[in-house]
């Protein structure tokens, strides 16, 4: 999901817009209570997700411009992504929804280890049909316009007839259905846009909320709305198949709920953007039928990184020897096989807002910018999940060894 607040799930406590398929991730595997991404927008977030390392180890730290004469602007062709690590391990891969890892053609998912695309290349998109009348970037004149480009299949422009969200569930279920008929492991990367803006939905999803009296949040649960029924319709197609005990289902938003949105992230502090916990810790669950135990709440803190390192264990596939992963295979820690957590310490860095974070056990340091040793805020996250209370003066020495960790780490 996109943009989508922690608490905009029933799995996280969301009363006014039922996910009961989103839901169905959590209660038939694991909720992870401390899920976090490795970035609070989407570009950065993404690349980190893709790659399984940290995004800053290669300068991936704003969202790429929309720009199909730079090369630069985009995922570094020498680093390995998903569908790149899966591919000699003979699994087919498709990404279905947004890109956003650069729009020059060395960019382009069919070059970057994907077999098939179904999406568009910027960080959003409209939602209606008959707003995309674009043929192609070329044709952008002005910000934002890039939303209005037709959809592209593979590497050809086409025209959709339904609201995108559906559109993008239909492909992903054509995909998987290709890909039995094949006979080959495959890896569907569903991106859906929603819930980023903008704020659009069709009456059949509207019509599911009409006590909610807020228009932005009645559209944004809308929007939500489709996105779980395409859920559904991605594990109904697994259990048609037969691939529930074959099959790992993750399901996470790329960052915080936003400001323009109506997304919701209580009790987390501030939104996407923030390193906060609204920015950066999001809605995160995982499935795999008689592997994971269902039902299970992971409280240790995982990442977005996780998922590289997980899949690739999982599949054979090797990561790239001169490529180290930050993430680490969580089934070992979910299945009881191995000890102690994941991780000891995660990090954030914003370079162009000079925001860092860090986060070891319940600590958590962090500065929104500005790194001067008194803008710095320490919280205790196990007894303030809102960061309300600032420790800084209480405990100077261990604010002291998590500013030398990421110091370290940077
Ligand atoms: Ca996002």
């Amino acid at each position: 999901a996109d943009d989508l607040g922690y608490a905009d799930v029933g799995f996280n406590g969301c009363t006014d817009i039922p996910t009961p398929h989103i839901d169905s991730i959590a209660r038939e595997g694991v909720r992870f209570s401390n899920g976090y991404v490795s970035f609070p927008v989407c570009g950065p977030s993404r690349a980190g997700l893709l790659t399984g390392r940290y995004q800053d180890r290669f300068g991936f730290t704003t969202n790429p411009t929309i720009d199909p004469a730079n090369p630069a602007a985009g995922l570094p062709v020498d680093e390995k992504n998903l569908a790149e690590v899966l591919r000699p391990a003979g699994y087919t891969s498709a990404v279905i929804g947004k890109w956003h890892m650069g729009t020059h053609p060395i960019h382009h998912p069919l070059n970057r280890g994907f077999d098939h695309f179904f999406g568009f290349l910027s960080g959003g998109h409209n939602y209606f049909p008959d707003q995309l009348t674009l043929d192609d970037l070329s044709e952008v004149t002005r910000i934002w316009e890039w939303y209005r480009t037709r959809i592209m299949n593979d590497r050809d422009r086409v025209d959709i007839d339904d609201y995108l969200t559906d559109e993008l569930s239909d492909a992903a279920t054509a995909f998987i259905q290709a890909a039995v008929t094949s006979g080959r492991p495959f890896f569907v990367y569903l991106a859906y846009n929603a819930p980023h803006t903008p704020l659009q939905a069709t009456e059949k999803y509207l019509a599911r909320f009409p006590d909610i009296p807020d228009k932005k949040r009645r559209t944004y649960a809308a929007m939500v709305s489709a996105m779980d029924d395409g859920v559904g319709r991605v594990l109904a197609a697994l259990r048609y198949h037969e691939l529930e005990q074959e099959t790992l289902v993750v399901f996470l938003s790329d960052n915080g709920g936003a400001t323009n949105n109506g997304s919701e992230n209580t009790p987390l502090r501030a939104h996407k953007g923030s390193l906060f916990e609204g920015g950066i810790r999001v809605p995160f669950a995982m499935q795999w039928k008689g592997t994971i135990p269902a039902g299970m709440d992971y409280d240790p803190p995982v990442i977005s990184l996780d998922i590289m390192a997980t899949i690739a264990a999982l599949a054979g596939a090797e990561p790239a020897e001169d490529r180290p992963l930050d993430g680490v295979n969580l089934v070992p820690f979910l299945t009881g096989e191995a000890a102690g957590q994941p991780h000891e310490r995660l990090f954030w860095r914003k370079f162009a807002q000079d925001a860092a974070a860090v986060r070891a056990g319940k600590n958590k340091l962090v500065s929104e910018g500005q790194r001067a040793q008194d803008n710095y805020q320490l919280f205790d996250l196990d007894s303030d999940i809102r960061e309300s209370n600032d420790l800084m003066g209480q405990s100077p020495e261990t604010a002291r060894t998590l500013l030398r960790q990421w110091e370290a780490w940077n």
